[in-house]
């Protein structure tokens, strides 16, 4: 590719929100091809997010930061634009370009490899600038030969992991273990990465009933889940502050929210969390309705009794049993 063209991509990744835009070009043996001898490209930027609100109402469920804008969607569409107004500077054909974002591909791993920072001991990418405050968003571009078929599907696209790994991903963080003692569930190992059965992150979207050390770490999580991130020293203490968005939605009234579930049983999401990361096709409606029916136990509010109650009806076990465990908190005093 053109130097100039690298040097738009770069300029116009900057120029549409895109902070400390890396490229590298990696060889055929690095994405594990095979014999084939072809070059891919690789562009990464940061996307930082906004601070996150101060929740204190008693009676509202959260939805973590990160996810109260669609901001993985509005990288993804930032770069879909981005790849068609600049297709005639650059001569690449659309279906040599696989734009990513919260996708298979090891990005936290590859942003690491490109010099964006180090992957600290709660499994996220951290950035002296930028804390872990942002989303990673990136292009991969096959270069040589043209209209190379590996990208057609998505198998091939964690073998890029092969990069080049750091020797020791953690070593940046030094001896801190603030996310350790701040995770509420000791998802977080000393030694650094995340058992993800025991992350409340990633069990906000599983499709079975929470375990007991879950429920009582809970509180009024709809989804997801930042107390390592909010806990960092290098995030707390991290130069760039993006001034505040307009989010979608943090907060949401609880005795609301029971109200839409009830009212529109097959309701997608994305019709009762707009513009969230909640619209994406892949979290499950029951998962949200389990985690809001927990928030409404925690929440001792005994005046949404007749709200919960319909959903000890509903097909799904983990909605009913999470129903219940309402109920219960609600009249243990
Ligand atoms: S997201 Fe929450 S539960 Fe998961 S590791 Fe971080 S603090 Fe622990
Ligand atoms: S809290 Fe400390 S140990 Fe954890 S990721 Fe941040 S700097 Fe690393």
């Amino acid at each position: 590719m053109a130097v100039n063209s690298v040097n738009a991509i770069r300029k116009e990744l900057l120029r549409r929100g895109f902070h400390n835009p890396r490229m590298a070009e990696i060889e055929s043996h690095l994405v594990g091809s095979g014999s084939k001898a072809c070059k891919y490209l690789i562009f990464m930027g940061l996307y930082p997010l906004p601070d996150p609100a101060v929740h204190t109402d008693p009676g509202s469920a959260v939805i973590a930061p990160f996810a109260a804008v669609h901001y993985y969607r509005r990288c993804t569409k930032t770069l879909q634009n981005l790849v068609s107004e600049l297709r005639h500077e650059t001569g690449i054909p659309k279906r040599d370009i696989r734009i990513f974002s919260n996708s298979r591909l090891p990005e936290r791993s590859i942003a690491a490899a490109l010099g964006m920072g180090w992957v600290g001991r709660n499994g996220l990418l951290m950035n002296r600038e930028y804390g872990s405050s942002f989303v990673l968003a990136g292009m991969l571009i096959v270069l040589d030969p043209p209209n190379e078929t590996l990208l057609q599907g998505t198998g091939e696209l964690p073998r890029i992991l092969s990069l080049k790994a750091p020797p020791d991903p953690h070593r940046e963080c030094g001896k801190c273990s603030a996310c350790v003692m701040a995770c509420p569930t000791g998802a977080i190992s000393t030694t650094g990465g995340v058992s993800l059965e025991r992350c409340l992150q990633y069990l906000s979207t599983s499709t079975e009933d929470l375990p007991e050390f879950a429920l009582a770490a809970w509180g009024r999580r709809l989804y997801g889940c930042q107390e390592c991130q909010n806990n960092c020293p290098v995030n707390i203490n991290r130069n760039h502050r993006e001034p505040p968005d307009i989010p979608a939605g943090e907060e949401y009234p609880i005795h609301e929210l029971l109200t839409r579930f009830a009212l529109h049983p097959a309701s997608a999401l994305k019709e009762i969390f707009p513009g969230t990361a909640l619209e994406a096709g892949w979290i499950p409606r029951e998962s949200i309705l389990r985690n809001l029916l927990i928030a409404a136990g925690n929440s001792k509010d005994s005046s949404l009794e007749p709200l919960i109650h319909p959903f000890l009806k509903d097909p799904h076990p983990i909605v009913t049993h999470a129903a219940s465990f309402a109920l219960y908190q609600i009249s243990v005093k």
